[in-house]
């Protein structure tokens, strides 16, 4: 009995299941269940440096490269695990998946050459609310794995922008542009930065962070996030 109050108060804690399919985690899984590690939708867009993801910004704004994990789509085990990191208090599945990511990008040679990691920034209520940036759990992950430093300090959000969700693209831009701003110039100018964020969809978000940041002179811009719509 004592016991199994014990493992109840752990599992509130630190839950032993899996953040995609919710099976219970064997002792050496962490996070996500064996099977899902392997057949959750890679994109394997880092192999491709002309993706449909580097695309999306073609045109827009220059970017080096653009990957992301998985495949997001409503409903799939990526789209649960993603909700579990940015709203069920789970900073340590973007820590883990930060890393897993990390182990492919850094035998990479385009992501091998970058200097920074920089993570989209949260607005101050969100981040009080919330405790965490879910994109800068992401970002210490792939520091960790990839041996570059990562900086959550000298890139900000200056206003709150509105929920996204139902806006459309045009509108999003407008609600987004303009509304982040680099406060140490010293730690952006003439670096490639790996910019990174939870979720891509339409990219104006990430557009108006890199629009911001490659103000500055010599910045390079790379994109990478957890996962991404089909596009
Ligand atoms: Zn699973």
């Amino acid at each position: 009995m004592l016991v199994s109050i014990l493992d109840d108060l752990l599992n509130l804690v630190y839950p032993r299941t899996c953040a995609a399919c919710g099976i219970t985690l064997l002792r050496h899984e962490e996070v996500i269940c064996s099977h899902c590690v392997m057949h959750l939708p890679k994109t394997f867009y880092h192999k491709d440096p002309k993706n449909p993801l580097f695309e999306l910004f073609w045109g827009k704004i220059p970017v080096e490269t653009v990957a992301s994990f998985y495949f997001f789509n409503k409903g799939n085990k990526v789209q649960n695990m993603v909700h579990q990191l940015k709203y069920k208090d789970r900073p340590d599945i973007g820590v883990y998946l930060g890393k897993r990511y990390g182990a492919y990008l850094r035998n990479d040679e385009l992501f091998s050459r970058i200097d920074c990691i920089i993570p989209v920034p949260l607005h101050d209520k969100k981040l009080f609310i919330r405790g965490y940036n879910q994109a800068e759990m992401f970002a210490q992950g792939l520091s960790f794995a990839m041996k570059i430093p990562y900086d959550a300090t000298s890139f900000i959000r200056s206003e709150a922008t509105e929920t996204q969700t139902r806006k459309t693209k045009q509108e999003r831009w407008e609600n987004v542009k303009d509304k982040f701003k680099v406060i140490d110039e010293s730690a952006i100018r003439n670096k490639h930065i790996l910019l990174v964020d939870d979720v891509l969809t339409t990219g104006a978000t990430l557009e108006a962070c890199a629009h911001t940041l490659l103000a500055l002179p010599g910045v390079k811009i790379s994109i990478a996030t957890i996962a991404a719509a089909h596009h």
